[in-house]
C-alpha cells in the first residue's frame, strides 16, 4: 500500500510537467505517429512529435522527456534513448514543476561559465552518466 501511495504521489508531483506533453498525444496520432506505454511512461513518436523535436528546440533531439511522457522522433529511436530519458523522468519525479526553471538555470549557468548549455547542464550530465566520469 505504501508503495502504491508513493507511486501515485510521483505521478501527481510530476503532473504539471506531464501536462505539457499531453497535447502531443492527439496531435501526433492525427499526424501519423503513435503512442505506447513503456515502463510506466507514455512514449509518443513520429508525426507532430518528430516535427517538434526537429524544428521546435534549440537542439536536434532524438527524444525528450516531459514528465511521464517521452517524445521520440521514431519508434526505434526511443529504444536507444529510453534509459537516458528515464533518468529525466526520475528527475521530474524528484523536482516536480521546479525542474523547468532549474533546467533552464543550469543551462544558463553552463553557458555563462563558457561551457556547453546542453552537455554541461547538470540534469543532462546526470542522464548521460557523466557526473562521475567527466566528458572529454
Ligand atoms: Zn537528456
Amino acid at each position: 500500500m505504501r508503495q502504491l501511495v508513493w507511486t501515485f504521489w510521483r505521478y501527481v508531483w510530476a503532473f504539471p510537467v506531464t501536462l505539457l506533453g499531453l497535447p502531443f498525444i492527439p496531435l501526433t496520432l492525427l499526424t501519423g505517429g503513435g503512442v505506447r506505454l513503456e515502463r510506466g511512461v507514455l512514449e509518443v513518436y513520429g508525426g507532430a512529435a518528430r516535427f517538434f523535436l526537429r524544428h521546435g528546440l534549440l537542439i536536434h533531439a532524438q527524444a525528450m522527456c516531459l514528465g511521464h511522457i517521452i517524445l521520440g522522433q521514431e519508434r526505434d529511436s526511443l529504444e536507444l534513448a529510453r534509459d537516458h530519458e528515464h533518468v529525466h523522468v526520475r528527475q521530474c519525479e524528484r523536482w516536480g514543476v521546479f525542474i523547468i526553471p532549474a533546467y533552464v538555470l543550469s543551462s544558463w549557468w553552463a553557458w555563462r561559465s563558457g561551457k556547453n548549455f546542453y552537455y554541461d547542464n547538470r540534469f543532462e550530465r546526470e542522464a548521460y552518466g557523466w557526473d562521475n566520469n567527466p566528458r572529454s
